[in-house]
C-alpha cells in the first residue's frame, strides 16, 4: 500500500488483519440492490470497497443483492454496472448476483431447520409485528415455533413447490424472542412471493430475506471484510449468528461506516425515483440529479468525484458534508484539465467601424499548458458580445462596457463603445464601436483598461444551445421539516439559452469538458450533442457565487 495514503479506520483494520496473518489479501464487495440508479452516496461505498482492494492487492466483487424481485429491473442492473465502470473501477471475476446462490441458500435454510434453528411460521405480517414485542417488552413465541423438524421441512419444501399463496407462511430463524436486539427475535429468512425475477425468471416463488442472504453470499464468495453503512450495525449480531449456526469457517466480518449525506442533495433511491416518476426532472440521468448517471451527464469528471470521496474520508460519525466541497473538487480538476474557449451566451451584436481588415489570432487552449497548442480566432468588423457586459447605468466597481468606455476583447484589441441602438422594447440590439489598432498584444498608450470581455466573431460564430443548471433544491436539508421534500425544489434549476460559439467548440466530442472563458465549465451533452451541432451543459460556474448573486 502506498504509504502516502492516510489510513482510515477500515484500512487500519485490513492492515492489522494482514499483519496478523488472519487474511492473505482482503476481498470486499459492492452489493447494490438493482432497484434504482446509483447516487453520490454509493460513490463513497464504491470508492471504499474497490479502493481497499486496490490499495492492498486484494479483490472487490460486484454483486447484486437481488432478493426483492418486485422492486428490481434489468435497466437498473445495466445502469449500475455502467456507473461503476465510469467511476473507474473493475471488479474481479464475473458480475455476481445473490440470486446465483438461491439453491445454496435454500439448502442452508434446510440445514437450519435440520438443526432446529429455523421453523415455518404461519403468522401474517400484522400478527408477526404484534408478537414481536417492543423495545421495552419481550416478544411472544409464534405458534409455529414448536413445530417438529419433520413438519417444518415438509412445509418449507411445499412453500418452495408453490403450494401456498403469498404471505401464507414464512421461514424464521429460531433465536430468541426476548432478545434486547429486535433483529434477533426470530427474524424472517424466507417469504413466499409468486413474482417474476429479472435473473431467475419464474424458477422461485420463495425469496430469501436480505438478512439471510447477505452473510451467506459473503461467505460463499470468501469475502473477508463486508463493509456497510451504520444502519446495519444492529444487524451484525444476526450476521454473525447465521455464520456461526452454519459453521462457516474463516467467516467474513461486517464493519460499518457512516453514510454520505450532502447538503442540498437527496441520497435515497426511493426519493430520487419519485423525482423521476413525478416529472420533477427529465430522467434518472438529468444533469441536476445526484445519481452517478446525472453527475456524469452534468460533466463532472470521474476523477474529481473519486477525489471528493477520498477527501471526505471514512469514519463512523454521521455527518452532513457541504456540497461546496464537491464543487471545489470539480473546479480544481477542470481548472487543470479543461481547455479554454469563448462562447457568448446572451448575444449582442457589435459593429466595429475602423477595422481595415479581418485579423487572425492564435489563442492558447490553456494558459498553463502551452503544449496543448492554440486554436484560431478571427476578428472581423461584426462580432457578438454578451449583453450583460454592457451597462448604461453601471453599478459601482463595474469594469465592463459603458457608453464611451473601453474594454479589452480577450486575445484581441481594446475596443471602445461609441453608441448603442435600441429595439422597440428598449433593449440594446446593436453596438457601434471602434478598436485601438495599436493594442493587439500591446498595452494601450497613456491609459489603463481594466476590463476584459469575451466575444465571438459574427462571421465564424455558430449558434448553440446551452443549459445552465443550478441546484435542484433551495434548502440545505431537503428532507427536513414537515411535508414533502418536493416543496424544496428550486423552480429555477434550469435555464436554457441560445448562444454563439467559436468554431473550435464544434469539434468537441460528447462528454468533453471545456471552460467558456468568464462563464464557467461546460460539457458537450452526452446524448444531444453532435459534432457540428453541439448542446452544452454547464458543469459549474467559475466561482462559488451561490446565494450571493442571482443566476
Ligand atoms: P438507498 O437508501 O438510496 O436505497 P441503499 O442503501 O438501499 O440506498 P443499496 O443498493 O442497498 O442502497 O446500497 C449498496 C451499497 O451502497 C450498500 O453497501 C450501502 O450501504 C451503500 N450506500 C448506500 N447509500 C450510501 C450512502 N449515502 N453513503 C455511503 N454508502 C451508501
Ligand atoms: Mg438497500
Amino acid at each position: 500500500m502506498d504509504s502516502e495514503i492516510t489510513k482510515d479506520f477500515l484500512r487500519q483494520i485490513v492492515a492489522d488483519d494482514l499483519a496478523a496473518g488472519r487474511i492473505d489479501a482482503p476481498v470486499t464487495r459492492f452489493p447494490p440492490e438493482p432497484n434504482g440508479y446509483l447516487h453520490i452516496g454509493h460513490a463513497k461505498s464504491i470508492c471504499l470497497n474497490f479502493g481497499i482492494a486496490e490499495d492492498f492487492a486484494g479483490a472487490c466483487h460486484m454483486r447484486f443483492d437481488d432478493t426483492n424481485p418486485q422492486a428490481e429491473e434489468q435497466e437498473f442492473v445495466d445502469s449500475i454496472l455502467e456507473d461503476v465502470r465510469w467511476l473507474g473501477f473493475a471488479w474481479v471475476g464475473p458480475v455476481r448476483y445473490a440470486s446465483d446462490y438461491f439453491e445454496r441458500l435454500y439448502l442452508a435454510a434446510e440445514r437450519l431447520i435440520d438443526k432446529d434453528l429455523a421453523y415455518v411460521c404461519d403468522l401474517d405480517a400484522e400478527a408477526m409485528r404484534a408478537y414481536r414485542g417492543t423495545l421495552t417488552e419481550p416478544g411472544r413465541a409464534s405458534p409455529g415455533r414448536s413445530r417438529s423438524k419433520a413438519e417444518n421441512l415438509d412445509l418449507f419444501r411445499r412453500m418452495r413447490a408453490g403450494e401456498f399463496a403469498d404471505g401464507a407462511y414464512t421461514l424464521r430463524a429460531r433465536i430468541d424472542m426476548a432478545a434486547a436486539n429486535i433483529n434477533l427475535r426470530d427474524p424472517v429468512l424466507y417469504r413466499i412471493r409468486h413474482a417474476h425475477h429479472h435473473q431467475t425468471a419464474d424458477r422461485w416463488c420463495i425469496y430469501p430475506s436480505y438478512d439471510f442472504t447477505h452473510p451467506l453470499s459473503d461467505a460463499f464468495e470468501g469475502i473477508t471484510h463486508s463493509l456497510c453503512t451504520l444502519e446495519f450495525e444492529d444487524h451484525r449480531p444476526l450476521y454473525d449468528w447465521l455464520l456461526a449456526a452454519l459453521e462457516v469457517e474463516a467467516a467474513p466480518r461486517q464493519y460499518e461506516f457512516a453514510r454520505l449525506n450532502l447538503t442540498y442533495t437527496l441520497t435515497s433511491k426511493r426519493k430520487l425515483k419519485q423525482l423521476v416518476e413525478n416529472g420533477h426532472v427529465e430522467s434518472w440521468d438529468d444533469p441536476r440529479m445526484p445519481t452517478l448517471a446525472g453527475i456524469r451527464r452534468r460533466g463532472i469528471p470521474a476523477p474529481a468525484l473519486r477525489h471528493f470521496c477520498q477527501r471526505i474520508g471514512v469514519t463512523r460519525a454521521d455527518s452532513l458534508v457541504d456540497v461546496s466541497m464537491l464543487d471545489f473538487c470539480v473546479r480544481e480538476h477542470l481548472e487543470q484539465h479543461a481547455p479554454r474557449a469563448m462562447a457568448v451566451l446572451r448575444p449582442l451584436r457589435v459593429r466595429i467601424h475602423n477595422l481595415p481588415q479581418a485579423v487572425d489570432i492564435e489563442a492558447p487552449l490553456h494558459p498553463q499548458h502551452p503544449e496543448w497548442g492554440t486554436r484560431s480566432l478571427r476578428l472581423s468588423s461584426e462580432l457578438w458580445i454578451d449583453r450583460e457586459d454592457y451597462s448604461e447605468n453601471p453599478p459601482k466597481g463595474w469594469k465592463r462596457l459603458v457608453p464611451g468606455g473601453e474594454v479589452r476583447l480577450r486575445h484581441a484589441y481594446v475596443m471602445r463603445c461609441v453608441s448603442v441602438d435600441y429595439d422597440e422594447q428598449g433593449q440594446p440590439c446593436l453596438m457601434h464601436a471602434t478598436v485601438d489598432l495599436d493594442t493587439l498584444g500591446a498595452h494601450p498608450q497613456g491609459r489603463k483598461v481594466k476590463g476584459v470581455i469575451h466575444w465571438v466573431d459574427a462571421g465564424q460564430a455558430q449558434p448553440v444551445r446551452v443549459r445552465l443548471y443550478d441546484r435542484l433544491f433551495v434548502s440545505a436539508d431537503p428532507e427536513a421539516g414537515e411535508g414533502d421534500f418536493t416543496r424544496h425544489l428550486n423552480p429555477n434549476s434550469l435555464h436554457e439559452l441560445e448562444g454563439m460559439i467559436e468554431p473550435y467548440l464544434l469539434q468537441l466530442q460528447p462528454e468533453q469538458t471545456v471552460q467558456f472563458e468568464r462563464e464557467g465549465y461546460f460539457v458537450a451533452d452526452r446524448y444531444l450533442s453532435q459534432p457540428q451541432a453541439p448542446v452544452f451543459n454547464r458543469v459549474i460556474a467559475l466561482r462559488d457565487s451561490w446565494g450571493k448573486e442571482s443566476a
